[in-house]
This record gives structure tokens, C-alpha cells and sequence, in this order.
């Protein structure tokens, strides 16, 4: 069996962004040269999420609203998370809320993806470094 394993870095300037991360992951993917087995894909960070969806921007503009009524950023003093003098309680929700990692398929080299399922990388708690895991084993 291989394995092969990859941190995907990102810098997101704004506090909240999705980003279409399907190249890097079939990029690595490529790397490895796996032709059967899984691809692991999950964040590092307990304030971001990998998950599979559509690659539609009313969509992503769906779930900034939506998980703004879950867990509004503001006022920050709602939540007892902050009383350790971080600002982010929300973004640990939004998190938990859109998942840590996804698992995909691999055959015949590819991503096993129905037709318009695509991985994002959510990020809740952005203007820092962080950064998304990738690993791949088969064979
Ligand atoms: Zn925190």
C-alpha cells in the first residue's frame, strides 16, 4: 500500500471565505500516484472546515447568511468562549457546524465525485496562516 501525505497552506485576509480546494486535492492526488483507495482532506485548525458541495456562489452566499443566524460573529461578549480573550466563539461553531474533513473515493486516478461535488475549504477565523491536511493511501 502507498501513502502519501500534503499540508495545503492558506492565508485567507478576510475573517470568513470559501475556497474551491479541488485542484490542490487532485494535485496531490497526481503526486501520489494512487490509482485506488481514499483521499483524507481535513482542517487543522478548529476554527475552519473541508466539506463537499456545489461550487455556486448563491450557495456560498446561503451559508454566510445562514451561519451568521446560527452563530453571529456579533456581539462577541454572547459567548463564554471569548471570556479567555479570543473573539472567535463563533467560528468554533461554524465549524462544527460544516465538519471537520471529508473522505473521497479514488478510482482509476480520480476523484470518485458525483456530478457537481466539489471540496471547500471554509475558513471562520481568517487573517492567519492555517492549514488543511491531505492524505492519500492505496495503491
Ligand atoms: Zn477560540
Amino acid at each position: 500500500m502507498k501513502s502519501y501525505r500534503r499540508e495545503l497552506w492558506f492565508n485567507v485576509p478576510t475573517r470568513r471565505a470559501f475556497i474551491n480546494i479541488t485542484p490542490q486535492v487532485q494535485e496531490c492526488l497526481r503526486e501520489s500516484g494512487i490509482r485506488e483507495g481514499l483521499v483524507l482532506c481535513n482542517a487543522m485548525h478548529i476554527t475552519a472546515s473541508v466539506f463537499i458541495n456545489d461550487d455556486e456562489s448563491g450557495l456560498h452566499h446561503d451559508y454566510e447568511a445562514w451561519l451568521e443566524k446560527l452563530a453571529p460573529h456579533e456581539p462577541v461578549s454572547q459567548y463564554r468562549h471569548n471570556r479567555t480573550g479570543e473573539d472567535n466563539g463563533d467560528a468554533h461553531l461554524k465549524r462544527q457546524v460544516m465538519g471537520r474533513e471529508v473522505v473521497a473515493a479514488v478510482t482509476a486516478g480520480k476523484l470518485d465525485f458525483g456530478p457537481w461535488e466539489q471540496i471547500f475549504y471554509g475558513e471562520f477565523d481568517g487573517g492567519r496562516r492555517k492549514r488543511v491536511l491531505v492524505k492519500i493511501i492505496g495503491e
